[in-house]
Order: structure tokens, then sequence, then C-alpha cells
């Protein structure tokens, strides 16, 4: 079975979406819906985990 998409390890905490608009309800003077946009600080928006830091161990 070809794998056709790398194995790209998505982020745990906002599982991919790193930036997602949440609606609070309210409306803006506008009349548009007013949207907080949340942005996801474990993967600093990049959907994927950052590449695992090299495990240095002091010692055994
Ligand atoms: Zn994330």
């Amino acid at each position: 079975m070809p794998q056709n998409t790398p194995p790209r390890p998505i982020c745990g905490h906002c599982d991919g979406f790193p930036t997602v608009a949440i609606t609070t309800g309210q409306s803006t003077a506008d009349g548009q819906r007013q949207t907080i946009t949340a942005h996801c600080p474990a993967c600093l928006v990049t959907g994927h985990t950052t590449p695992a830091r090299a495990h240095t161990r002091i010692g055994a």
C-alpha cells in the first residue's frame, strides 16, 4: 500500500488547526460576526509539532 503523504507529526495541541476563529456570538458595528482568532502557542501556528530536539543526556 503506497503511502502518498509523508508522515508529518500533527500538533496534538491544535490537532493540525493552529489558527481558529471563534465566534463570540456578538456582532460588530458592521453587522458581521465578531470572531476571535486564536493561534496555537504549542506549535507556533505551524500545525505540526516542532522537530523533536535531540535528546541530550548528560551521563547515562
Ligand atoms: Zn498547534
